[in-house]
């Protein structure tokens, strides 16, 4: 994966030193020598990663995090602080500020890569629902915005030996989170089968030998309900090995022992923070979307969501468009009021849905008008279809509050070719049924001449 990293260093050999090693593994470098151009790189270039020096004139590393971090544009790009200082309240203060790890100068080549590769991997993440969000927006959904720090009430899974466990999970109590402490793989697994078994983040403490959690980690990674859930591993100074193994896995983020309980706290807190704006972004998309594609009166495909349709399956294959229309719709609404047209409405729908297969998709089009998207129904079929659903309304009358309505609809088919062009089909559908208007109403009619696809272009070569 060739990913932009940035060095940010007021000293020229620290950033020529960075450059190097990321350059030789194939990153791609921008340099910044000061906090201020460090913004300013970001917003020109949008890095995948920064790597920050903490100690700069000026605008220091902490305060260029705040910035970074408070920004909704650029909040979502991994932090590193790279440090001289591995004091333990320099680095609480770092994740408050937003950091999302430290590396210590002298920097460690196998620690750099590996941390590289799991916050790429996180951004990875964090970038396919970017898009999604981006994809509501065009629709006319607003996202919701980053949430604020709440913490309290989240579920968190801690594998540990009983004392570590206790003192793990009194650092969770702190901030009003709710730890299920197990002791062995087994009663994790167990745990995370269980009916209601769901958390925001798993710690994993690694044991002399660690590898049955590291297996254990694997296993969440590989599994779909679990593969969201942030890993975070608490392990000795001498374990250094397992844990750039655990990366590799894919665990998020590491405590070494002895365990600072602030600091513990901090990145526990961070890794709930992401993974719950992942969920709300999840369930709160799924939601706009659906409303932002349906019409609310019927529950149907929406107008907008119908033309996307029909443009794809266009591309696909051959299509029947049917559009159809409520006969003296108006004299209905005049009759017995606004409150039954609209009875009416949702009856029509309901019978259009009942009669069409699940492939098929029917949509509100237009006020008393309705859009069917048929495909891969060959045309005897099609004309079949169309008239099932012009007998499922003349059939029974609708009855309302303001007592029954008989109602009927007239259909205009239009069998279209694969590589028409969506308004194409829609303007025949709409003439044939213009014309079963003409002859009567409560009618099928098929557009006249059969629509042609486009001659074939000619490629060169
Ligand atoms: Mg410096």
């Amino acid at each position: 994966m060739s990913a932009r990293v940035l060095v940010v260093d007021d000293v020229w050999v620290n950033r020529r030193l960075l450059e190097a090693k990321l350059t030789a593994e194939y990153y791609e470098v921008a340099m910044a020598a000061s906090g201020a151009e460090a913004l300013a790189m970001v917003a020109k270039w949008s890095p995948d990663v920064v790597l920050l020096d903490v100690m700069m004139p000026e605008m220091d590393g902490f305060e260029t995090c705040r910035a970074l971090k408070n920004n909704l544009a650029t909040a979502h790009i991994p932090v590193v602080m790279v440090t001289a200082l591995i004091d333990r309240s320099e680095r609480v203060r770092g994740l408050e500020a937003g950091a999302d790890d430290f590396l210590s100068k002298p920097v460690d080549d196998a620690t750099l890569f590996a941390r590289l590769r799991a916050l790429l991997r996180t951004k990875q993440v964090q970038d396919a629902w970017r898009l999604r969000a981006e994809t509501a927006r065009q629709l006319g959904v607003e996202p919701p915005s980053r949430p604020l720090a709440a913490v309290a009430g989240s579920a968190v899974l801690v594998l540990a030996d009983p004392a570590e466990a206790a003192e793990v999970g009194a650092c969770l109590h702190a901030d009003g989170a709710v730890p299920t402490l197990v002791g062995t793989v087994e009663e994790a697994v167990a745990a995370l089968a269980a009916p209601g078994g769901r958390f925001d983040l798993a710690i994993l403490c690694l044991p002399a030998t660690g590898t049955e959690h590291l297996r254990l980690a694997s296993r969440l990674k590989a599994q779909h309900a679990t593969r969201d859930l942030p890993v975070l591993l608490v392990a000795d100074p001498a374990q250094r090995d397992l844990v750039l193994r655990g990366f590799e896995i894919g665990a998020s983020d590491y405590v070494l022992r002895p365990t600072d309980g602030n600091e513990l706290r901090a990145r526990a807190r961070n890794q709930i923070r992401r993974r719950r704006y992942e969920e709300r972004l999840r369930t709160d998309l799924d939601r706009s979307l659906e409303l932002a594609v349906s019409d609310p009166l019927t529950g149907l495909r929406n107008r907008r969501f119908v033309q996307h349709h029909l443009e794809a399956a266009l591309r696909a294959g051959d299509v029947s468009v049917l559009m159809i229309d409520v006969d003296r719709f108006k004299a209905i609404n005049d009759g017995h009021g606004h409150a039954a047209g609209d009875t009416v409405l949702r009856e029509v729908a309901d019978r259009l849905r009942s009669q069409l297969r699940a492939a098929d998709v029917v949509a509100r089009y237009g006020g008393e008008e309705f859009l069917v998207v048929l495909a891969d129904a060959p045309p005897e079929e099609a004309v079949a279809i169309a008239e099932r659903l012009r007998a499922a309304l003349e059939r029974t009358p609708i009855p309302t509050d303001s007592g029954e309505a008989s109602v009927t609809v007239s259909i205009g088919l239009a069998i279209t070719p694969v590589g028409v062009s969506a308004g194409e089909a829609v303007a025949a559908a709409d003439k044939a049924l213009y014309r079963a208007k003409e002859l009567g109403r409560n009618r099928v009619e098929v557009a006249h001449s059969p629509l042609r696809a486009p001659p074939p272009t000619q490629s060169s070569g």
